[in-house]
């Protein structure tokens, strides 16, 4: 089967930009940014900041990049960030807030990715002087990745903000897919930037964009972190072009989402899971033999992934429309259903 024939479930990732994005793209207004002159790049960050009830916001090229330069506003060298232990500041970024930042990591763990508050009151350490590390920040996930695009309900993180609040401690919402979270649940975007002194956000993934994530918090985190992204190499130039696919994203291809979410439900049921346990737009499914079944989907036309030796993810996005999920329900059936 070409290429080009495949269905790819991998990730949210592998979306390409519309032909309209590319219009948009073609049509915009640039500038240096690194001298704060670009109109269009500057238009994203003052919506981004608004939409999530925030002073300010800065243009990252990657959710990695822009969750280092977030954890590092609230998160000193010799401090510690409290998270769940297959988010992906701890998994997937290669360690680079040990490498950049300097800080340490311990994390509680939960099936779903959730804020186990108990768990989380259980680990936190109070400055008390030089013994222990002392935790300055909690970050947590919504939607999680790892955990199948679970959402963490706004309730459970307004009870980390009130906590973390009488403690003395920061959050940090790692918000790559907070856009699933608010179409899944109605549940406005700026109550979820009420509850983190600092966000993180993609605009690469389910809004298909083909580059971008913004950090969210103060102006004084927004300042800091621009030093700090020029520091790490990511200044950019006339870089209007990409947050001009990103604007058209906010534009066109939030309220989609909800598309994504039920193709996720259907290829559940097509694998003999509980679409009740599908929160967003990412299907996790346990399998004895997870790189044989993704050898075999290949054949059948169907990309997904492995993201451990016994499970596979399957992820919907605007590039697979509901005859590919009808097809790619009928080829994976047979081999997990
Ligand atoms: C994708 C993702 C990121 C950032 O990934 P990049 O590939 O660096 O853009 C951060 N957090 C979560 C939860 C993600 O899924």
């Amino acid at each position: 089967m070409s290429p080009a024939r495949l269905i790819d479930l991998r990730s949210d990732t592998v979306t390409a930009p519309t032909e309209a994005m590319r219009a948009a793209m073609a049509r915009a207004e640039v500038g240096d940014d690194v001298y704060g002159e670009d109109p269009t790049v500057r238009a994203l960050e003052e919506r981004v900041a608004e939409l999530l009830g925030h002073e300010a916001a800065l243009f990252a090229p990657t959710g990695s990049m822009a969750n280092v330069l977030a954890v590092r506003t609230v998160v000193g060298v010799g401090q510690e960030v409290l998270c769940e232990s297959s988010a992906h500041i701890a998994r997937a970024e290669l360690g680079a807030h040990a490498a950049y930042t300097g800080l340490t990591m311990r994390t509680w763990t939960h099936p779903r990715g959730q804020v186990d508050l108990p768990a989380i009151q259980g680990l936190f350490a109070p400055d008390m002087g030089p013994f222990f590390v002392p935790t300055a920040a909690v970050a947590v996930e919504c939607t999680h990745n790892f955990a199948g695009g679970a959402v963490l309900p706004i309730d459970d993180l307004r009870a980390l903000r009130a906590w973390a609040d009488e403690v003395g401690v920061a959050v940090h919402l790692d918000g790559a897919r907070l856009w699933n979270a608010h179409v899944a649940t109605g549940t406005p975007l700026d109550a979820y930037g009420a509850v983190a002194d600092v966000l993180a956000v993609c605009l690469s993934k389910g809004l298909g964009a083909p580059v971008g994530s913004l950090v969210v918090g103060s102006a004084a985190a927004i300042e800091e972190s621009r030093v700090w992204r020029k520091r790490m190499g990511g200044g950019m130039r006339q870089v209007g072009v990409l947050a001009a696919a990103g604007l058209h994203a906010l534009d066109h291809h939030v309220e989609r989402l909800a598309d994504d979410h039920a193709h996720a439900r259907l290829l559940a049921e097509a694998c003999g899971i509980d679409p009740a346990g599908v929160d967003t737009n990412i299907v996790v499914v346990p399998h004895d033999d997870a790189p044989g079944v993704v050898a075999r989907a290949r054949e059948a036309g169907v990309l997904i992934s492995a993201v451990g030796p016994r499970t596979l993810r399957l992820v919907t996005h605007l590039g697979v429309d509901r005859h590919a999920v009808d097809r790619a329900v009928a080829a994976l059936a047979p081999l997990l259903g």
